[in-house]
Protein backbone atom coordinates (compact mmCIF):
# COMPACT_ATOMS: atom_id res chain seq x y z
CA UNK A 1 0.00 0.00 0.00
CA UNK A 2 1.34 3.26 -0.73
CA UNK A 3 2.20 6.35 1.24
CA UNK A 4 0.65 9.82 -0.41
CA UNK A 5 1.85 12.66 1.11
CA UNK A 6 -0.35 15.93 1.25
CA UNK A 7 0.27 19.79 1.75
CA UNK A 8 -2.11 21.70 4.18
CA UNK A 9 -2.98 24.57 2.10
CA UNK A 10 -4.66 26.04 5.33
CA UNK A 11 -2.08 25.44 7.90
CA UNK A 12 0.86 24.91 5.43
CA UNK A 13 1.45 21.28 7.26
CA UNK A 14 2.45 18.36 5.55
CA UNK A 15 1.41 14.92 6.41
CA UNK A 16 1.49 11.30 5.12
CA UNK A 17 -1.26 9.41 4.52
CA UNK A 18 -1.52 5.30 3.66
CA UNK A 19 -4.19 4.58 0.59
CA UNK A 20 -4.94 1.79 -1.67
CA UNK A 21 -5.26 4.00 -4.58
CA UNK A 22 -4.80 8.15 -6.12
CA UNK A 23 -7.91 7.55 -6.46
CA UNK A 24 -9.19 7.95 -2.96
CA UNK A 25 -10.54 11.15 -1.80
CA UNK A 26 -7.79 13.65 -0.17
CA UNK A 27 -7.98 13.28 3.33
CA UNK A 28 -8.34 15.91 5.97
CA UNK A 29 -5.69 17.81 7.63
CA UNK A 30 -4.41 16.11 10.91
CA UNK A 31 -3.48 19.49 12.61
CA UNK A 32 -6.08 21.78 11.90
CA UNK A 33 -9.01 19.41 10.29
CA UNK A 34 -9.33 21.39 6.80
CA UNK A 35 -10.15 19.58 3.79
CA UNK A 36 -7.88 22.09 2.02
CA UNK A 37 -4.84 20.13 1.02
CA UNK A 38 -3.20 19.05 -2.34
CA UNK A 39 -1.59 15.88 -2.76
CA UNK A 40 1.70 16.05 -3.32
CA UNK A 41 4.48 13.63 -5.72
CA UNK A 42 5.55 10.75 -3.40
CA UNK A 43 9.23 10.54 -2.95
CA UNK A 44 9.09 6.29 -2.08
CA UNK A 45 9.42 5.74 -5.93
CA UNK A 46 12.39 7.62 -6.87
CA UNK A 47 14.09 5.61 -3.42
CA UNK A 48 12.85 2.88 -4.42
CA UNK A 49 15.18 3.69 -7.88
CA UNK A 50 17.74 4.75 -6.38
CA UNK A 51 18.35 1.60 -3.92
CA UNK A 52 19.61 -0.61 -6.60
CA UNK A 53 22.12 -2.52 -4.01
CA UNK A 54 20.89 -6.17 -3.30
CA UNK A 55 20.89 -7.92 -0.23
CA UNK A 56 19.39 -11.73 -0.74
CA UNK A 57 19.06 -13.29 -4.22
CA UNK A 58 15.72 -13.58 -5.75
CA UNK A 59 12.94 -11.54 -5.72
CA UNK A 60 9.87 -11.45 -3.79
ZN1 LIG B 1 -3.87 22.04 8.39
Amino acid sequence: MPIFEYLCLACGKPFEKLQKSAAEDAPPCPACGSTEVKREFSSFAAKAAASSHSGCSGGG
